[in-house]
């Protein structure tokens, strides 16, 4: 079957009839006082949808309705291997509706259609059905006790699952929170990011056609000091998963402190090291060194946005790196042509843009971009800053755009210390034909995934999340059970 061309994406977005209202119990329901927020397209400053704008209230109707699924045992307490069938039927459908899925995160936060179609909405399915495929596959273990005693350990769900998530994968990061902790038979309130709630809504209506019952899973979309806090702060979430900035994975740590002490599990940002040496594929490095800080148009938490390169190449190296980057060309995300799209919103824009006019002024290369092109869209050209130090601003701050700061080093021992001096520690990536090196190095780097001879290595068999500031949860994997599972021990004493 063939792909709609833009001229259908485009008149596919026109008639855009989406789902805007909350999903609680099972029910679309608007705010319980009525307010909405607009949803607003970056790539035209249109608005696309007015969007149920959640408050304290909603949230609670949503918890308790996730309590009361979670405790009549209507999935918690289901065989696995059922849940695991429910949850590939709704891995399929989001297959079959990916189109439709697809084009509502791209109308939202601006990702170009030809992602949201091949790597997104894959991604999603694939991690429903990753985590089902698991749940009916993982065994509980018998402690070694004295004879006489049996005592089994298990892993059982915690309850109520609160998952706060970002506009930057807004299906896919939904879906990393979502499979496993519903895979564990957990109910789940999920809150959209303010920019992208539109792919979670309609998820929520697949999820009830794949048989989820009502109740275990809902979505309340709205501002973060808002339906975000009240989740936070609810005395009756057991758990709230994280993705987002460094300083609101702080404020859920606080929130959890004066409320109810539910376990929180941040996964926050970064500022990825790209360590490139002389004898690496200087080629292979050059053309993933461009990808690794523009794909999603940089607005990646774990974006190579530093690249350390030996400087004996500094100078070569980064005109390769330039030469490819002129090739990333923006365009209209409805565009399957297109491959990089606007910043998620002008305030993003604006900001980043200012952050580079910084660094120049006080002395930085703007290499290649540092500036806006003409007309409509939150678009920011391809920047690449040389002549920094490492303490520079600019070579330390995530700015969640496509700006890459360069940064020479003399040595090995150079290199490490460059890259591991950062409050972040999410990942990394190091080039080198040396065998010994790669694997020196890679030891010696604090992330919590480091790529060598790629860049940003991530799938659903490996646990992607970080060291330091960059948070401490996991997604994917056998290991993100951890975070929605409490060990549970029954003793029975029989002699
Ligand atoms: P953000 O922290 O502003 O928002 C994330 C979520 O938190 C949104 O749903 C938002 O509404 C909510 N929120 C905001 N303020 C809140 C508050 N005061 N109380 C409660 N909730 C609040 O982040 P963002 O701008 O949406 O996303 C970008 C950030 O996400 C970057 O820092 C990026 O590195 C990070 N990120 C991390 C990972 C990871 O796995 N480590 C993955 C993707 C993105």
């Amino acid at each position: 079957m063939s792909t709609p061309t833009y001229n259908e994406w485009q008149q596919r977005a026109a008639q855009l009839a989406s789902e805007t209202r909350a999903f609680i119990g099972g029910e679309y329901v608007h705010a319980t006082d009525c307010r909405t927020f607009s949803d607003i397209d970056p790539a035209t400053a249109k608005t696309v949808a007015d969007v149920a704008r959640c408050g304290a209230d909603d949230v609670d109707a949503a918890v308790r309705a996730a309590r009361t699924a979670f405790e009549d045992g209507r999935w918690s307490r289901l065989a696995p291997a059922e849940r695991k069938r429910r949850l590939l039927r709704l891995a399929e459908l989001i297959t079959e509706h990916g189109e439709e899925l697809a084009l509502l995160d791209t109308l939202d936060m601006g990702k170009p259609i030809t992602e949201t179609l091949t790597v997104d909405v894959p991604g999603a399915a694939g991690c429903f059905a990753w985590h089902a495929e698991a749940v009916d596959k993982l065994y509980d273990e018998v402690a070694p006790t004295a004879p006489g005693s049996l005592a089994t350990v298990r892993r059982v769900p915690l309850g109520v699952v609160g998952a706060v998530v970002p506009w930057n994968f807004p299906l896919d990061m939904a879906s990393w929170k979502l499979a496993p902790a519903l895979a564990a038979g957990n109910s789940v309130v999920l809150k959209p990011a303010e920019q992208s709630p539109l792919s979670a809504l309609r998820l929520a209506r697949l999820a009830t056609e794949a048989g989820i019952p009502d109740g275990v899973l809902n979505v309340v979309p709205g501002f973060g000091e808002e339906a975000g806090q009240a989740l936070g702060r609810h005395p009756d979430v057991d758990v709230l998963a994280f993705t987002g900035s460094t300083a609101v994975g702080k404020l859920f740590l606080s929130y959890a402190a004066e409320s109810n002490l539910k376990q929180v599990w941040p996964e926050c940002g970064g500022k990825s090291p790209n360590l490139v040496f002389a004898d690496a594929d200087l080629e292979a490095a050059a053309e993933k060194a461009a990808w690794g800080f523009l794909y999603n148009s940089g607005q990646v938490c774990s974006a190579n946005t530093r690249l350390l390169v030996e400087s004996c190449i500094a100078e070569e190296f980064t005109a390769r790196v330039v030469a490819h980057v002129r090739q990333w060309r923006s365009g209209d995300p409805l565009d399957p042509a297109t491959v990089l799209g606007p910043l998620v919103d002008e305030a993003q824009a604006n900001r980043v843009l200012g952050a580079v006019r910084t660094a120049r002024a006080a002395g930085a290369t703007v290499a290649c971009g540092g500036t806006r092109p003409d007309g409509p869209g939150a678009y920011l050209d391809p920047t690449v800053v040389t002549g920094l130090t490492p303490d520079a601003p600019l070579a330390r701050e995530e700015l969640f755009g496509p700006v890459l700061a360069v940064l020479p080093f003399a040595d090995e021992a150079e290199a490490v210390r460059i890259a591991n001096d950062s409050p972040y520690g999410l990942a990394a990536s190091v080039w080198t034909r040396d065998i010994g090196r790669a694997h020196r190095v890679s030891d010696a780097l604090h992330a919590g995934t480091v790529s060598v001879n790629t860049v940003d290595a991530l799938d659903p068999v490996t646990p992607f999340g970080g060291f330091k500031q960059s948070g401490f949860g996991r997604d994917l994997s056998l290991h993100s059970f951890a975070k929605y599972t409490g060990l549970k021990t029954t003793w029975i004493q029989y002699a």
